[in-house]
């Protein structure tokens, strides 16, 4: 079941598609990465040690990511904490 935030959400093109924007600017790696569907930024999932989607999402409130790996189209709702 969509979520109320998911309704809302858009799917705007990554900011940067290359991989996590902080990762990339201080050249560290990451697991997998997450698109946030409200501005695009990109950033690393709870399994990479700097965990900047989770980080993206304290800092701006923005509530769905989605799985930015090729060939999944999940999205996960920050506020619900859920798969949506
Ligand atoms: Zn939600
Ligand atoms: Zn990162
Ligand atoms: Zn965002």
């Amino acid at each position: 079941m969509p979520c109320a935030h998911v309704t809302m959400a858009k799917d705007p093109p990554a900011t940067t598609p290359d991989g996590c924007e902080e990762c990339l600017a201080s050249g560290d790696r990451w697991v997998h990465l997450r698109l946030c569907r409200t501005c695009g930024h990109v950033g690393c999932c709870d399994s990479s040690k700097n965990k900047h989607a989770t980080k993206h999402f304290h800092a701006t409130k923005h509530p769905v990511m989605r799985s930015h790996q090729p060939g999944e189209s999940w999205s996960w709702c920050y506020l619900d904490e859920r798969m949506v």
